[in-house]
């Protein structure tokens, strides 16, 4: 049986692993993301020393996916600027010519869910993961979304909660963001320290859940998902997900009629199932589908 190689590269980590292509993992690393100096020989000496048949890579971002451009596979204008505009694909394959795939790591996290988690079955689902920073995959009619650039869900703009003390938010680029007002960076400046001391009834739980309401709602409103997949660690608060079900259900007012909405919100609005390895077996899937695609 033939090798996939599968690497989630993160802003703290790595995440490699090889998997034979039925699934069943052989090996799994993890390696702090330093430098691409660094951090990428033993990645590059993992994936040789296994002999690997394809790739499958979901990285943090933002990342040229069109296979027609010549940087396709590297990652653009991150904030990580050790790592800005580095061609990670490329570098990973070291002159290897073997089906590979990459997509963000957030989108591989959704075919994951998609495929084999929390939305199994379902052709239509997004995935956000709401940690240090906002970021969501879409699969859509059972394809990855990219669209002119990829999906940046993260940084959709929100209408701030009328008791929020900080309603610009954080985040450098946008005003009122997402990221900016919900990740946990926000909740720390709200509540000015750290958040994870505050009971469940502290008001700042009400506002978390308020954003993230407003998100399902302009997701449901403009992808129309099956399903709606939040993971990361500020969901880690187990308060939050039935708030924001509820919530959801109020903002929305009872205008989108589908009872998956309207009567079973619970499942509607779900945890991953694969978590913490939702992007790692997206990975693999990016691989195998390269390696499938390939016709081999
Ligand atoms: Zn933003």
């Amino acid at each position: 049986m033939r090798k996939i190689g599968a690497l989630e590269a993160g802003g703290t980590k790595m995440v490699l692993a090889v998997y034979w292509e039925d699934g069943t993992e052989i090996e799994r690393i993890t390696i702090p993301t330093e430098s691409p100096e660094e951090t990428m020989p033993p990645m590059i000496g993992f994936f040789r020393r296994h002999q690997v048949d394809a790739l499958g890579v979901g990285s943090f971002g933002p990342l040229e996916l069109h296979p027609e451009a010549p940087n396709y596979g590297s990652i653009t204008s991150t904030p990580k600027l050790k790592w800005k505009d580095y061609p990670l694909l490329k570098n990973l394959l070291d002159g290897r010519d073997i089906p590979a795939k990459i997509d963000t790591d957030v989108n591989a996290a959704a075919l994951a869910e998609a495929t084999m988690g929390a939305a199994r079955g379902c052709g239509n689902t997004v995935y956000v993961t709401i940690g240090t920073g906002v970021g969501g995959g879409v699969y859509t009619d059972g394809k990855l979304l990219h669209g002119l650039v990829h999906p940046e869900l993260g940084h959709m703009l929100l209408r701030p909660h009328p008791d929020d003390p900080n309603p610009r938010g954080v985040c450098p680029y946008h005003e009122s963001c997402m990221e900016g007002l919900a990740a946990g960076p926000a909740i720390g400046a709200r509540v000015g320290g750290d958040a994870r001391d505050l009971p469940d009834d502290h008001p700042t739980f009400a506002i978390e859940a308020h954003y993230l309401a407003q998100m399902c709602v302009n997701l449901i409103l403009t992808l129309s998902p099956e399903k709606i997949i939040l993971g990361g660690g500020v969901l880690g608060r187990e308060c939050l997900l039935p708030m924001v079900r509820k919530e959801t259900l109020r903002l929305l007012g009872g205008y989108v009629q589908s009872t998956a909405i309207t009567e079973h919100i619970d499942e509607y609005i779900v945890t991953p199932e694969l978590y913490p390895v939702s992007g790692l077996v997206g990975s693999y899937l990016l691989g195998k589908q390269a390696l499938e695609e390939a016709g081999e």
